[in-house]
Parts: structure tokens; sequence; C-alpha cells
């Protein structure tokens, strides 16, 4: 039992009888990256549907609106860089036409 793989929400262990194991890698930029295996894409669908596990140990306060808001800042770039791609097509269109 060298590498045991443990579903992160039913806890079952690891089978040949699994047909589809996920591995999941879930990068919070308020800590490393958080590693979650499950024994089906409805397990896995589960667990993202509560919040993130802690992150690290006890340390620190847990996440915080701070963290909450650079991520959601993170997020946010890509979406405004797409948008104004998306203005920009517009405001060319309206050239042309
Ligand atoms: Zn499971």
């Amino acid at each position: 039992m060298s590498e045991e793989k443990a579903c992160g929400v039913c806890e079952s262990g690891w089978t040949d009888e699994v047909e589809a194991w996920l591995s999941v890698e879930v990068t919070a930029d308020y800590d490393g990256p958080i590693y979650v295996e499950f024994c089906s894409q409805e397990h896995a669908a589960e667990w993202f549907t509560r919040p993130l596990p802690e992150p690290g140990g006890a340390s620190g306060e847990p996440e915080s609106f701070g963290a909450r808001m650079i991520l959601f800042g993170l997020a946010a770039v890509p979406l405004g860089i797409l948008l104004l791609t998306v203005v920009g097509f517009a405001t060319v269109l309206g050239w042309i036409w």
C-alpha cells in the first residue's frame, strides 16, 4: 500500500473496480494547491459545491474577506480582458458597417 487514494467525499479507498478516478488539483492563491481525488464525477461535483478546505494548518484567519476579494480580482482580470476584446470588435464592426 504505497500509494493510497481515498475519495474526497465518501472516503472509500482505491480499488481497481472503480473505473474513473478523478484527480483534481485546486489552486487557491492564499495557499498551495489542494489535491483531491474522487471515486466518481458525482462525488467530485458534490465536493465542489462545498466550501474549500481551510488552507494549510489552523493558523491564520480562515478564508478572510480579503482573500476572497483577491480571488475575485484574479478571476475578474481575464473576464475584463475578454469584455474589452468584445467591445473592441463591436467598435470595429461599427466602423465597417
Ligand atoms: Zn466517493
